[in-house]
């Protein structure tokens, strides 16, 4: 039994799974017939990745690539968001131009991979994820026609795949682990939802929440690590997996202060304590005014 999830192309057509080693038919290039007709009908989902990569190439926040560039979607029943490039109302992406594509070095995963579909496939009996790759061969794409045979391997090395695959990697196996823990795991709090798509989208607010008080008075974390969280976007992005596997799946991925929730008892037994006092008083006088009389 496995669970798969596909970065992020979706089709009707179920086609065969293929490995690495596979052999496929395929180039593309500018000046082919169908220039530009992949990315007329763009349904491109961001990984965490892709959104860092994209907001940094246009110097921009977080918050502001999200709402000039995205539309939020729901990934699975349990509503786990998930956001799509934005596309003008006809499906084209906002990015192409007459010369192809505009973000080119910074293009997303989905469109490195593409003709092909991944597929991370999740065994229920092992901590390994199997990667597997479907050729999604649709009717305007020509490549598909040209003379060239190339492994699959060696076309994920010519689209510069190995950086987001390894970057994509632990939001993958977070997805996965939500996906096939199924009931177990459970529909998760709205709070939840939304510090996942904080954590994994909108890097900017995910970081002011982090460096706020009210995260270092319950996280027990070096002020150095701290330090890093403030400069680096993408220890920011894997610390917030690791949060998210804390919030989503109870594993003790992040240290709290040990004294935090003892500091919070002994706040608590102190009121407590002085409520108690207040019912002793409350007591004694009843039972003062009780006997008072028989004195
Ligand atoms: S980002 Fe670039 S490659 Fe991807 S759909 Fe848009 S124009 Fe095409
Ligand atoms: S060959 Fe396929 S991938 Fe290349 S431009 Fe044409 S439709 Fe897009």
């Amino acid at each position: 039994m496995s669970e798969a999830f596909d970065i992020p192309f979706t089709s009707d057509v179920v086609p065969a799974m293929l490995s690495a080693d596979a052999t496929i038919k395929f180039r593309c290039y500018k000046g082919i017939s169908c220039f530009n007709a992949c990315c007329k009908r763009a349904d491109i989902t961001l990984t965490p990745y892709d959104i860092i990569r994209l907001k940094n190439r246009f110097d921009m926040g977080s918050g502001e690539f999200l709402k000039k560039h995205t539309v939020p979607y729901e990934m699975d029943a349990d509503r786990v968001p998930g956001v799509k490039m934005k596309t003008t109302d006809e499906g084209a992406c906002l990015f192409m131009n007459e010369e192809g594509c505009s973000v080119y070095e910074d293009r997303p995963t989905s469109c490195r991979y593409y003709p092909l579909g991944h597929l991370a496939l999740h065994h229920k009996d092992s901590a390994e994820d199997e990667a597997h790759y479907v050729l999604i061969e649709e009717s305007h794409c020509k490549g598909h026609q040209e003379d060239r045979d190339i492994q699959i391997k060696d076309y994920l090395v010519e689209q510069e795949v190995a950086m987001f695959k390894e970057m994509n990697r632990e939001w993958l196996q977070l997805i996965l682990k939500k996906k096939s823990g199924g009931p177990s795991v459970g529909k998760p709090p709205e709070s939840s939802l939304q510090l996942y798509f904080m954590a994994c989208y909108d890097m900017d607010r995910f970081r002011r929440f982090v460096m706020s008080d009210a995260f270092k008075k319950s996280y027990d974390l070096p002020e150095t690590t701290y330090e890093v969280l403030q400069q680096d976007d993408i220890a920011l992005m894997k610390f917030g997996f690791q949060l998210m596997r804390q919030v989503l799946f109870a594993e003790n991925t992040i240290p709290q202060h040990d004294q935090a929730w003892e500091k919070r008892s002994q706040e608590r037994e102190e009121v407590w304590n002085a409520r108690r006092e207040v019912e002793m008083a409350r007591y004694k006088k009843t039972e003062d005014d009780k006997y008072k009389n028989d004195v």
